[in-house]
């Protein structure tokens, strides 16, 4: 009560708000009293007392009237000071009371009180919002040794360095707190996919994997961690601090150095996504991949135009795994763009070939994922793999989702820019499914659009579907634009396409993916 009182006065003494104000009544005051001493002519009233007491001169009473006004400004200037000073010393106290009370004195990180109450203002948020948060509960393995090894000094040495490897792992908001010893929580909010959780888990893993400069001593450490996700595994902080904890002691009896989800689903999510990961970083040089070709042909004489490059991956560890598996992992981890690249430059080498057999128009067509576009060397990518290959630009088609576009539109724009000035030509994929902004179709610079197999699938049959596909299709060729029909699984289909004016057509019906060897077999028979 006494501190709040004393920081309003504080708050007044030092406002530039209250100074105006101050300012103001001294004026309005000496305003008063100037009106006042004219109509009562007080300096008159003065000689005339002067003259009634003889004992009291005039120049006394105004030299004792002078005194007594800076006595008082002086004794109102000391306090003023004195209650400035008071105050400041007591916000110290406060400020460092209230560290005290809310961090660790050792690392200066949150400690339990705060952590549990950033915690509950975190869950409210995310309720709001409808977000999902994590909370990780990480432990130190085997902390005890390195106390009892090099003694408690190191022991804080290095639970000091090792909050400081933390912070630099995580993003801004995200909260680091002690909570107790060798125990340290995590709190992230808006995390997104758990996928974004495993990874920061594996980074901070990872990042303590370097050891530890100790006075003169180098020392590693290993952490367990445990993960609760809200809402799927608790709506309140007590609970999810629970299950965090529960986690974390199944990683302790796991081996230690790892992490473990509470729901056991999201661990075998985690675990199946490093495994894969893991194998993908060494797919490229065990020649674990392949490209399949999936057939492109003209509707009218229906030959052959070109195929459409398909990675396949047949792991040695893991099988057969499916694209749609693969590349979102890929994705992540950050190894797109390699694998991206060696996808790029098998297909140029391949059409190069089947160019050299005399088939010296077939087009090949590409997937670009949005990492790929993204990046700052992607055209030199594509110049690279064109030299190497020496396949002519204007045989090259790279396929790209609205969606990779959309991602950053004036970066995208420029890099098609340089892309058509290269000769490559682009299509927009699956078309129809994302944004399908008309706008844009004039400026990207595209000269295809492929549409998307979900609205042909439905062909015959549904009528709706058969109106969308042929407004695209009048769209695009009003736009002067190529079109492809993908998904053609049934003669119905083939029969609808060859009755409207798209050019080109690929799916089952006609071909599925497959290897150069059959490829060449079946559509390249004359020349062999
Ligand atoms: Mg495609």
């Amino acid at each position: 009560m006494e501190h709040s009182l004393s920081q309003k006065i504080f708050a007044k003494i030092s406002s530039p708000s209250q100074f105006a104000i101050d300012v103001a009544i001294i004026l309005l005051l000496s305003t008063i009293t100037f009106w006042l001493a004219q109509k009562y002519d007080a300096f008159e009233y003065l000689v005339e007392f002067s003259r009634a007491h003889e004992e009291y001169e005039i120049d006394e009473i105004l030299t004792l009237l002078m005194i007594a006004s800076f006595a008082f400004a002086a004794v109102a200037y000391r306090n003023g000071s004195r209650l400035k000073l008071e105050v400041l010393k007591r916000r110290k106290v406060q400020q460092s009371m209230k560290k005290m009370a809310f961090y660790d004195s050792l690392t200066g990180l949150p400690n339990r009180e705060l952590c549990i109450n950033r915690f509950e203002h975190i869950l409210n948020q995310s309720a709001r919002t409808s977000e999902s948060a994590a909370v990780l509960f990480i432990d130190l393995d085997n902390f005890k040794e390195v106390n009892d090894n090099y003694g408690h000094d190191a022991g804080d040495i290095l639970l000091k360095q090792f909050s400081e490897r933390l912070l630099g792992q995580l993003r801004k908001g995200d909260t680091l707190s002690r909570f107790a010893g060798d125990e340290f929580i995590i709190l992230l909010e808006s995390v997104g996919s758990i996928n974004n959780v495993t990874i920061l888990a594996k980074k901070i893993l990872d990042c303590i994997q370097t050891p530890f400069q100790i006075n003169a001593n180098e020392t590693t450490i290993g952490m367990s961690v445990g993960i609760a996700m809200y809402p799927n595994d608790g709506q309140e902080a007590s609970v999810l601090l629970k299950h965090a904890d529960t986690a974390m002691y199944h990683a302790k009896n796991e081996g230690k150095n790892t992490f473990r989800f509470y729901s056991n689903e999201l661990n075998k999510q985690a675990r199946n996504k490093l495994i894969i990961a893991n194998q993908l970083r060494q797919a490229i040089n065990s020649d674990e991949f392949t490209l399949h070709f999936q057939p492109i042909i003209d509707v009218i004489s229906k030959n052959v135009k070109g195929a459409e490059a398909l990675l396949r991956w047949e792991s040695k560890v893991l099988g057969n795994v499916p694209p749609d598996v693969f590349i979102p992992i890929a994705e992540e981890v950050g190894i797109i763009s390699t694998i991206g690249e060696w996808v790029l430059l098998q297909a140029c080498q391949q059409s190069k070939h089947w160019h050299n057999l005399g088939y010296n128009d077939f087009i090949m067509s590409v997937n670009m994922s949005a990492k790929q576009l993204g990046r700052e060397d992607f055209i030199n990518v594509v110049e690279s793999c064109l030299k190497k290959s020496e396949l002519p630009a204007e045989f090259l088609e790279l396929e790209l989702t609205e969606t990779t576009i959309m991602k950053d539109v004036s970066s995208a724009l420029c890099r098609l820019e340089k892309l058509r000035k290269l000769g490559v030509s682009i299509a927009l994929d699956d078309f129809g499914t994302g944004y399908s902004s008309i706008s844009y179709l004039r400026k990207l610079q595209i000269s295809r659009i492929k549409i998307d197999r979900s609205f042909i699938q439905h062909i015959p049959e549904n009528k709706e579907d058969i109106a969308i596909t042929k407004a695209i299709i009048s769209l695009a060729r009003n736009l002067s634009l190529n079109v492809t029909a993908e998904g053609i699984e049934t003669a119905a289909q083939q029969k609808f396409i060859d009755n409207t004016i798209v050019d080109s057509a690929q799916g089952y019906f006609i071909g599925k993916p497959m290897l150069p060897s059959i490829f060449e077999s079946l559509f390249f028979k004359d020349k062999h």
